[in-house]
């Protein structure tokens, strides 16, 4: 699915999420340097960078599962670093890990429904919102069937419908499509441009570099903890460090 067509502007003045100068050592091998990035309102930007670059460490500490040794996180301009990791969500921030993070011995519903009545209390609404979240994410006809059973695809799209229920801000997706099939490639890039239009911004981060320029606003190109890139697919593959670093003089784009 391309999305060439599409001609999105993003008002940059204001990020909805922000990284500053973020360092984090891991038993003294220092993983980030001082890395900063910026996301703006409803933009999906793309976090590209070698395996052990640091993309998942990074996650880590804006979701505070992981404390930087410096730096800020913001969320619409507010610093979150202090805040605990359970409290985050409620600053209008989603995670989604790379591993399959679904309750295998309950049902689809039960796997919405038990997260939405944690958010809200009143059980109308909170039945109502899993109705709407299986619509849109196309679950309903799986309403009954253990999330243990379902496909790769499917589980991924349950996934995302969990990601939805806090009414995220931004949301920060590790490898959505790491082992998945050309088909779900397509399906999930179709989902997750369904998150955009509803004004949530992401971060993405994959291998599949074709895929995930077809789905970003703008990228990040880690390398060495550090951001040596930044900008639209075309001004990557134009960037002689970016290449050299990553994509190789061989990287075909298509
Ligand atoms: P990426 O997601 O870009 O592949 P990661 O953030 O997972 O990279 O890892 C970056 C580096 O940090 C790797 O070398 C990894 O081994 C190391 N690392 C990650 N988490 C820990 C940890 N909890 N303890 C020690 N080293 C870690
Ligand atoms: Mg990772």
């Amino acid at each position: 699915m391309k999305k060439g067509f599409r001609i999105l502007k993003f008002k940059k003045d204001k990020p909805v999420f922000e990284v500053q100068n973020i360092s984090k050592s891991f038993d003294g091998r220092p993983i980030l340097k001082k890395l900063s990035l910026k996301v703006f309102p409803g933009e999906i930007v793309g976090l590209l960078g070698p395996n052990g670059s640091g993309k998942s460490t990074l996650f880590n500490i804006a979701i505070g599962a992981e404390n930087a040794d410096s730096g800020n996180v913001y969320i619409n301009g507010k610093s979150i670093s202090q805040i605990p990791i359970h409290l985050r969500s409620k600053q209008g921030l989603g995670y989604l890990p790379q591993t399959r993070s679904l309750f295998n011995t309950l049902s689809v519903f039960n796997n919405i429904y038990g997260l939405c009545q944690i958010h809200e209390k009143n059980n109308k609404k909170a039945r109502e919102q899993t109705e709407s979240l299986m619509e849109k994410f196309n679950l309903t006809h799986l309403r009954a069937i253990n999330a243990g059973v379902i496909s790769g695809g499917e589980g991924k799209r349950l996934s995302l419908a969990r990601l939805m229920i806090t009414k995220p801000k931004i949301v920060l997706i590790d490898e959505i499509w790491s082992m998945v099939d050309p088909l779900v490639v397509q399906d999930m890039q179709k989902y997750i441009l369904q998150i955009q239009s509803q004004g949530v911004s992401c971060i993405l981060t994959d291998h599949s570099v074709n895929t995930l320029f077809e789905t970003t606003d703008r990228n990040y190109l880690i390398d060495s903890g550090e951001i040596i890139a930044e900008g639209t697919k075309r001004e990557l593959l134009k960037n002689s460090l970016a290449v050299q670093k990553y994509f190789g003089a061989g990287f075909v784009n298509y």
